[in-house]
Parts: C-alpha cells; structure tokens; sequence
C-alpha cells in the first residue's frame, strides 16, 4: 500500500483509536431507561407511584429486528462504558474518514 502523508494528529488518533478496538469491549446499542411498577401491590411504586427505573439497551443488529434486553444493575456500568465507547469509536472513524476524503479531494487539484 502507497504510504500517506499523515499530520501528527491523525497519527495520535489514530493509534488512541486501534488501541481502543484491540484492547477494550464495545458495543452497538442504545441504552433506554424505563419506568415501571413491579407487580408487588405493596410496593412504593403501586402505592406511591413511584416507578422503579430499569436499564434497557436496544439494538437492532444482532437479531435482525429491534430488541430490548433488560440490564441488571450489577453490569449496568459496565454496559455504559462499552457502549459509550463504541459510540466513541464511531466518531473517532468518522473524523479520519473526514480527513482521508480531503486527502483524496486534494488530488483532484
Ligand atoms: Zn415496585
């Protein structure tokens, strides 16, 4: 492959950016927080109203049709993270998209 002439920024991003694929978890979804009662007629949330808050992160991708998959509250940081990174990631490819159009746009000249 013919080498590219690459500004120190798009080398630092992209380094950060294939260190973040190779060395931690992402995922492609949204995370949704849902109000519900949990069927316990004693609880806060049928007497007061107050509806428990549940995680849920949809995604279309890996079954076709969009499904909600509840999260429980022990991985809910977890999922997070990972799916604020993938979405971290995503702009990070976007902007060295950008810059590799330019570059390509260049040559046109
Ligand atoms: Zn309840």
């Amino acid at each position: 492959m013919k080498r590219v002439g690459r500004t120190r920024q798009e080398k630092d991003l992209l380094s950060k950016l294939s260190g973040m694929i190779n060395y931690s978890e992402y995922i492609h979804a949204n995370l949704v927080d849902v109000a519900r009662t949990c069927g316990n007629k004693n609880c806060r949330c049928k007497i007061k109203g107050e509806k428990h808050i549940s995680l849920y992160l949809t995604t279309t991708r890996k079954y076709g049709v969009r499904k909600m998959i509840y999260i429980p509250n022990k991985l809910e940081e977890e999922v997070r993270v990972m799916v604020a990174r993938y979405f971290k990631i995503r702009d990070m490819i976007e902007t060295v998209s950008d810059i590799n159009l330019e570059r390509a746009l260049s040559k046109k000249k």
